[in-house]
Formats: structure tokens, C-alpha cells, sequence
């Protein structure tokens, strides 16, 4: 039966960029509906949505242990690791904070509560406290099924060298290189966090993943809530483009653009995390100045003070204009939607294929590490909008540099292709970025989805009152 008043619904997302961003913009689309919207976080974490939020969501401020895990201060977030001990002890925090999160449950139960779907213990917190609770999941549902084929099917994987089929998926798909096993016990725990949940709700419109989500729901009987993409949703929704293109805070970059051509540009970023070796980004550095083609480069590095391009590249990049290294955070979205870029070199993390998407920019794709690996096939043998590059060796970490090198001859074949041949790719890009639009619009799946959820978490509950009576 429909409460008569707004829900009031926790958000808890997890310490990474990936997580934290997907999670708050839904946030901010269930109170743009009217619900009260709590988020619970640390305060570091808060500080990098609540400028943009305002007041439209509560924020509950919980301490991250840092002491305990003999952290500094303030690095309460992956995309400030650049090592593997640091990220795991984030990792760690993700259950040490759990006695807070249950004292803030227990003292004033939400009337749902929707976790990242990394605090697995959350489903221990709800069956105690009689509190429901829906997972969001900031993978692809694409990935997911990905992973139980792979784990349904080692015989897949006898032979020593690829390509991989993977049986069992609406499409046949193929893997050159060979999962790591530590990647699937990763996922396998993480997937837990999705037992006893009321469905998974994920950064994704119908249109991109029907058949997956099709086959998972089929699979695992959990039903699979779609409200994205979420950057879009939120933009249309409770964000009116703004004048961020116009403003006089705007970055550098969107400036320089200004003075390419329309699809001239390609943008390059490897998301909030990835930190590449020198061997790497020399390779890249000369694919990109080998293709001929204008670029905008986000390069994460551990230290700023080593050469790590060809002698000379970023001095004659920036005297040619032809490039721009950028040292620091991107404004990413409004870069993908800037009429000059043409292409964008991903490392396919969701978040930047759902923005890459929404701005109809067709990719070049090469994994990094974890869902990556998969993802690059969504985008290249199911929908056909990218190029791909693929990887030398899977890898679970964005931080340790890995053995093998994909050399720069193999991006400027890709990087060209895209730029100069890729009228069919760039067709499907714009196909599929139309699709996404009328997702989001009124009466569109994602919006009704979105509606849909909330008349569900409506029929949720009660809420019971707890033991000690405090409500
Ligand atoms: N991002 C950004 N500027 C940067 C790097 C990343 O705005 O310089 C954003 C990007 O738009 C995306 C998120 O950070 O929303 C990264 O998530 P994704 O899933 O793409 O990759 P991850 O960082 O988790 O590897």
C-alpha cells in the first residue's frame, strides 16, 4: 500500500569515484521525486558531491577510520591511492565503518535503505533490523552475466593462448586474454551484496542491455531496475543544462576545443584511478602524435616530475596545438558533450561508457582492469560504436603498472580507423545516444523505471519499530 507521506530512503555509497557518482545522482533523482534523501558518507567523500547537491539531500557524516588503518587523514577515497596497501585498506574501511552504519539505522530506521552493493554486510543489518534493502550495482548487468559465464564454463578456457568463446550469452562473444582468477573470486564476493536484496538497480537505460538483462533476471529471478544514464537523467531532470559551457569558470580545455573542428578531437582518460606505467604512456604518447589527430589527454601519474613522453611531445603538442595534456580532475562530461570531440580513448569503466554514450562520442577501447575487460565488448561486438584496441594482460589493480605494454602502433591503427573510417561506428554511436535521450525523457523507460522503483520501494515494509523502542 502507498505511503502517505515521502519516504525517507538511506544512500550509502561506497569510497570511489566510480561508485560515488552514479549513487549520488540517483540520490538526487529520488528526492528530485519528492522522497527525503539521507546519505550516509565520510566527510572527504561529502565534499566532493555537496557543492553540487545543495540542499536537496540530507548528508549523515560518519568518521572514516583512518587511525585504524594507519591512513592519512583525508585520503578517505580510492582516486586519492596510488598504491595497492592503500586501496585495499580503503577497501577495509568499507567494513569497519559498519558499526556506525547500524547505529545510525537502528537509532532512526530509514524506510529503505539502498547501499553500494560492496557493503555485503548490509544484508545482515537489514534482516536484523527489518529495514529493506535494494542494491545499486555500478557495473554493467552486461558484466555480470560475463562473469557467470565464465564461472559456468572453465572448459572455456583450457587452451593456453586465446581468443576465448564464452558460451552461454545472447551474442558469441570472444576474450583474447584469459580472466585472472583472482578477478572472479573478487566479483564472486562482491556479487553477494546482490542476496536478499529487492532487485539490483543499475547505471543503464533498456536499450543497451535488454537482452542481458533479460538473461540475468532469468538466471539469478532478481529483477533489475534501470534508471540511467544516470549523468543524463540528471541533467535532464534536476539539472538543466547550465550555462557550463558559457561560464567563465569554465576549464581550459572547453576553450581549446572551441577552436577544433566539429568531430576533430580525440579525448583520452583512463578514469578516476588508473595509474599507468612510463612504458605505457610513451606508447601512447606516440600512437597519438602518430595518428595526426588532435587530442585531449588526462594523464594520472604517482609523481609529476619525470620525463615520460617521446623527447619533446608535450612542447611540440601544445607549439602545434594539436594537443593538451591535462595533469589533474577533467571536467569529463562536458569534454564528451563539446561539438569538437569526435572520438574518446576509454578505459571502459561504466561510468565513462554511460557518459561517452549519452554524448553520442564513439570509443576506442582499451581495459585497464577488473569489468573493463568486458565492457570493451559491449561496446565493440554487441553495438558495434567502438574500436578496439584491447589489452596486453588482465590485471586487477589501476595502480600496478602492468608487464606487458599495448604498443602505440596498435592505438594509432585504432585511433585512425575511428577517425578517418569510422562513419558506420560513429552512425551507431549517434543511434544508440538517441536512444538514451528518449530514455530519460517524461514517459521514456528510464523515467518510468525510475517511477516504477519508487511506487515499489512504496509497497516496501513497514519498517518495524526496534527492540529499545528508539524510532
Ligand atoms: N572523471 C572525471 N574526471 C576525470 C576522471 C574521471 O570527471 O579526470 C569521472 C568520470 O566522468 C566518471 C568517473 O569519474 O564519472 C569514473 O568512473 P568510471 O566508471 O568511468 O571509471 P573508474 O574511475 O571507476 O575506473
Amino acid at each position: 500500500m502507498k505511503k502517505s507521506r515521502a519516504l525517507n530512503i538511506y544512500f550509502l555509497p561506497f569510497f570511489a569515484q566510480g561508485h560515488l557518482i552514479p549513487l549520488v545522482q540517483l540520490a538526487r533523482l529520488v528526492a528530485a521525486r519528492g522522497q527525503h534523501v539521507t546519505i550516509i558518507t565520510s566527510s572527504s567523500n561529502a565534499q566532493l558531491f555537496q557543492k553540487a547537491t545543495g540542499h536537496d539531500i540530507d548528508v549523515r557524516i560518519i568518521k572514516f577510520p583512518s587511525a585504524q588503518l594507519g591512513i592519512p587523514d583525508g585520503v578517505e577515497n580510492l582516486s586519492s591511492a596510488t598504491d595497492n596497501q592503500t586501496a585495499w585498506k580503503i577497501h577495509a574501511a568499507a567494513h569497519l565503518i559498519q558499526p556506525q552504519v547500524e547505529d545510525i539505522v537502528k537509532n532512526s530506521p530509514p524506510d529503505v535503505f539502498i547501499p553500494d552493493i560492496i557493503f555485503t554486510w548490509t544484508k545482515d543489518l537489514s534482516k536484523n533490523l527489518g529495514v529493506p534493502r535494494l542494491v545499486f550495482n555500478p557495473i554493467s548487468i552486461f558484466d555480470v552475466c560475463m562473469i557467470q559465464a565464465i564461472k559456468t564454463h572453465p572448459e572455456a578456457f583450457h587452451s593456453e593462448s586465446g581468443p576465448y568463446q564464452i558460451p552461454g550469452l545472447p551474442h558469441p562473444l570472444t576474450l583474447t586474454i584469459k580472466p585472472s582468477p583472482g578477478f572472479a573470486q573478487l566479483t564472486e564476493s562482491l556479487l553477494e551484496g546482490e542476496d536478499h536484496s529487492h532487485g539490483v538497480i543499475v547505471n543503464s537505460f533498456a536499450d543497451l542491455d535488454s537482452e542481458y538483462t533479460q538473461h540475468y533476471e532469468n538466471l539469478t529471478g532478481r529483477k533489475v531496475w534501470h534508471v540511467g544514464p544516470s549523468s543524463l537523467m540528471v541533467q535532464k531532470i534536476v539539472e538543466p543544462p547550465k550555462k557550463a559551457f558559457a561560464d567563465e569558470n569554465r576549464h581550459e580545455c572547453l576553450t581549446w576545443l572551441d577552436s577544433k573542428k566539429q568531430d576533430s578531437v580525440v579525448y583520452i582518460c583512463f578514469g578516476s584511478l588508473t595509474i599507468m606505467s612510463d612504458e605505457q604512456l610513451y606508447q601512447i604518447a606516440s600512437g597519438l602524435e602518430g595518428s595526426g589527430h588532435s587530442f585531449i589527454w588526462v594523464v594520472h601519474r604517482k609523481k609529476d616530475d619525470e620525463k615520460w613522453g617521446p623527447e619533446g611531445f608535450e612542447e611540440r603538442m601544445k607549439k602545434e596545438k594539436r594537443g593538451m595534456v591535462i595533469k589533474g580532475w577533467a571536467p569529463q562530461p562536458l569534454i564528451l558533450n563539446h561539438p569538437a570531440v569526435g572520438g574518446f580513448l576509454t578505459h571502459c569503466g561504466w561510468n565513462a561508457v554511460a557518459e561517452a554514450i549519452s554524448a553520442g562520442v564513439p570509443m576506442v577501447t582499451m581495459p585497464g582492469f577488473g569489468d573493463q575487460y568486458y565492457n570493451e565488448k559491449l561496446i565493440t561486438e554487441v553495438h558495434g560504436f567502438g574500436v578496439e584496441v584491447g589489452a596486453a594482460e588482465w590485471s586487477i589493480s589501476p595502480y600496478e603498472g602492468k608487464k606487458e605494454v599495448v604498443s602505440g602502433e596498435r592505438i594509432e591503427k585504432a585511433v585512425k580507423r575511428l577517425m578517418e573510417e569510422g562513419e558506420e561506428i560513429r552512425k551507431k554511436a549517434k543511434e544508440m545516444m538517441d536512444k538514451a535521450w528518449e530514455a530519460v525523457e517524461e514517459g521514456g523507460t528510464s523515467y518510468n523505471s525510475l517511477t516504477a522503483l519508487i511506487d515499489h520501494l512504496n509497497t516496501l515494509g513497514p519498517t518495524p519499530t526496534p527492540p529499545n523502542g528508539n524510532h
